[in-house]
């Protein structure tokens, strides 16, 4: 077991692509640590740099107290499981569980005690004797597993380890996982594109964006207090609402809406124009909502009923906030996107809805989140 250190790590490509840019980063020992951001945003290129399978441009990276930067992968005392785990189709369960012990010349019994224990640890008892071929897809994802165990390795390192597997097995490996680590507590460090997988695995959670990590944090309060817009769309699913919006003293206005402000969150007096940014949880039906919340008269333009949540999306005339919109913004106005946003909303599943209804919803202010519309950052102090 080792910490992980970052320092400055930064990974440039022929051709001048930084797609790790001048990234500082603490694990520490026994943590489980997720890397999570959109395709090509340099987290599967960050894990290969701490293996030492990608050369690392500049900065340094240390596991335990040991400076590794320039170490070959064998030498640096790691695990990595890949999304494609390759098992030797040939050697049964037992054989491939074994086999990274014996290459390093361990002595049989103390194979055979290392084998049965993590079998043991992973459900494997019963299969120690079957080939690959004969194993299903989360079967063999815990061999795989099962073979960095086995190694006593500082540090695993897993890579979209789950994403070859059908979305049932996936909610049922990633509580294994889960268990394992509590059990092992060994460092880990898990990338994934996947924001329910980053929020459910993650002790704490690292999102990256262009190279940067842009917020590290437990999951909780990078669903909570988010500290870009990036952030903010990025996490949570169904996603945050964000939305053009003018303040006003006390009120904001966007769209056909104008609401209250909650006195103990709001953004700095003279800020008028912000992205603002709602949760579909901070609506409610308002038959059941607390009275004191403002009401807003919605029209009901598609309904997802899921058994235990019911989702109502309705229209807000007002432009549509998207990251890519932001980034594009070279002044206040290129802000704006096409057309008008639609809202989602998380209502109560017994809630009698039909598409094309009226309904009034309750709205929480206290709940409201505040960007920059320039720069995206978040307008509540944290
Ligand atoms: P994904 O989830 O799609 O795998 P990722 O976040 O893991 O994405 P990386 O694979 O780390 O992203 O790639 C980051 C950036 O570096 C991308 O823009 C990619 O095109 C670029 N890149 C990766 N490998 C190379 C390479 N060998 N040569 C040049 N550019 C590369």
């Amino acid at each position: 077991m080792a910490a992980i250190q970052l320092e400055h790590v930064t990974k440039a490509f022929a051709g001048g692509v930084r797609a790790v840019d001048d990234v500082s980063l603490s694990i520490a020992d026994g943590e489980f640590l997720v890397l999570v951001g959109p395709s090509g945003c340099g987290k599967s290129t960050l894990l290969r740099m701490i293996a030492g399978l990608e050369e690392t441009t500049e900065g340094t990276i240390s596991i335990g107290d040991v400076d590794v930067t320039d170490l070959e992968p064998p030498d640096r005392d790691i695990a990595m499981v890949f999304q494609n785990y390759a098992l030797y189709p040939h050697m049964s369960v037992r054989e491939n569980l074994g086999f990274g012990l014996s290459v390093r010349r361990t002595k049989k019994p103390e194979i055979e005690r290392r084998v049965g224990e993590v079998a043991t640890l992973l459900g494997l008892q019963d299969l120690l004797e079957r080939k690959p071929a004969h194993l299903s897809g989360g079967q063999r994802q815990r061999v795989a597993m099962g073979r960095a165990i086995i190694r006593e390795p500082k540090a695993f390192l897993m890579d979209e380890p789950l994403s070859n597997l059908d979305a049932k097995l996936r909610v049922g490996m990633r509580a294994s996982l889960a268990q394992l680590h509590a059990r092992l507590a060994v460092t880990s460090v898990y990338v994934t594109h996947d924001q329910t997988e980053a929020m459910t695995l993650g002790q704490r959670v690292a999102v990256m964006r262009d190279g940067k990590i842009v917020q590290v944090d437990v999951p909780q309060r990078l669903y909570q207090a988010p500290n870009d817009l990036f952030v903010a769309a990025f996490i949570g699913s169904p996603s945050m609402n964000l939305v053009e919006a003018t303040v006003a003293g006390d009120e904001i206005a966007f769209g056909q809406f104008r609401l209250p402000l909650d006195a103990s969150r709001r953004p700095a007096r003279g800020i008028d124009r912000v992205v603002l940014g709602v949760r579909p949880e901070a609506f409610g039906d308002a038959a059941h909502a607390k009275p004191h919340l403002p009401r807003v008269a919605i029209k009901v333009d598609v309904l997802e009923e899921l058994g235990s949540d019911t989702y109502v999306f309705f229209p807000v005339a007002a432009p549509r906030v998207t990251v890519e919109s932001r980034d594009a913004a070279d002044d206040e106005t290129s802000l704006l996107a096409e057309g008008d946003s639609l809202f989602t909303a998380r209502v109560d599943p017994t809630t009698a809805d039909r598409v094309g209804a009226a309904l009034q919803l309750a709205v929480d202010p206290s709940q409201f989140h505040f960007f920059d519309v320039r720069s995206g950052e978040s307008l509540l102090s944290t």
